[in-house]
């Protein structure tokens, strides 16, 4: 990975490469802590964070939903953000806030802890590569299901629950694809180690439901930006047939941003090419992150301003 020269841990803006914690952080055991994804893009009124609310909101929710107290507050950390962009020079890239149980309590048992924070960012390209963005991806269905002890965990970006896509990524990558579809429990699909999914039937565009999968931002404008152009978009159960079966499929996300499926489990998805709505989508998004749709500039918070 490119370093940049500071990332911002508990108030302070300190040098990439004194970024440390101890061996004994109690998140580093048991996975305890919660964290964003975010992109930086230029444009031409300079670096923009894309729904940089949407996901500090995200991050303090899924705080919440573990029970884990925090000491920063939102503005706080959007702020911060935007100051490490500056700091950085950064104009494109990936931030990562981290809101973690540091050193001093070993055990399960996370009562009187209050969450350290930390936000970095680095320059990061295409994650699943530009040839797959501009060509689309090969995916496998995972044997590794997407699920979580208790429903509202699907909604939390909680740093162990994603061993089990390290797992299926794995998994997937050892067996010479790029991407895993992971299944939930009823063997539907769920969504991806780390994006979600959307399939294209008869000009309509299908997701699966936030019941087993991250309440995307991606998804969430990819949706609004489909209706906007007039398709219709549903979020309902998809089963593996119904996939197979698709005239088109695309994933979304943060990192992956809008990657087209061409095949899954070496079976081509329609003509094994990228289709027409996801071409769509892919330009209409580009422009929008990069602030050339003015509909959507709203999404875009502004570093310089
Ligand atoms: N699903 C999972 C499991 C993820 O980790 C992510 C990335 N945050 C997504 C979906 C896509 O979410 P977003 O569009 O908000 O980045």
């Amino acid at each position: 990975m490119e370093a940049t020269e500071f990332i911002w841990m508990n108030g302070q803006f300190v040098k990439w490469n004194d970024a440390k914690v101890h061996v004994l952080t109690h998140s580093l055991h048991y996975g305890s802590a919660v964290f964003e994804g975010i992109r930086v893009y230029d444009t031409p009124k300079g670096p923009a964070v894309f729904r940089l609310t949407e996901h500090i909101k995200r991050l303090f929710d899924s705080a919440k939903i573990i029970g884990m107290e925090v000491k920063n507050t939102e503005e706080e950390l959007i702020e911060v953000t935007k100051e490490l962009l500056r700091k950085n020079n950064l104009k494109e890239g990936y931030i990562r806030p981290l809101l973690y149980y540091g050193y001093g309590k070993m055990g399960l048992d996370s009562k009187d802890l209050v969450a350290e924070a930390s936000v970095a960012a680095w320059p990061w390209g295409a994650y699943l590569g530009e040839e797959g963005k501009l060509n689309g991806i090969k995916v496998k269905i995972s044997p590794y299901s997407r699920h979580f002890p208790v429903p509202e965990l699907n909604h939390a970006k909680v740093s162990g629950f994603y061993a089990n896509s390290t797992l299926a990524k794995m998994d997937a990558i050892k067996g010479g694809f790029d991407e895993a579809i992971m299944p939930d429990l009823d063997g539907n699909i769920a969504e991806c180690t780390g994006e979600n999914l959307f399939i294209i039937k008869n000009n309509e565009v299908i997701t699966p439901t936030t019941k087993n999968a991250l309440v995307g931002i991606t998804r969430a404008s990819i949706i609004q930006i489909l209706k906007d152009e007039g398709y219709t978009v549903r979020e309902e159960k998809i089963t593996k047939e119904a996939l197979f079966e698709a005239d088109g499929c695309f994933m979304t996300g943060t990192a992956a941003e809008v990657t087209p499926v061409i095949s899954v489990d070496n079976k081509p998805i329609g003509n094994g090419k990228v289709g027409e709505i996801t071409k769509l989508v892919q330009q209409k998004y580009e422009n929008i992150i990069h602030g050339k749709d003015d509909m959507y500039i709203s999404w875009l918070d502004f570093v310089n301003e």
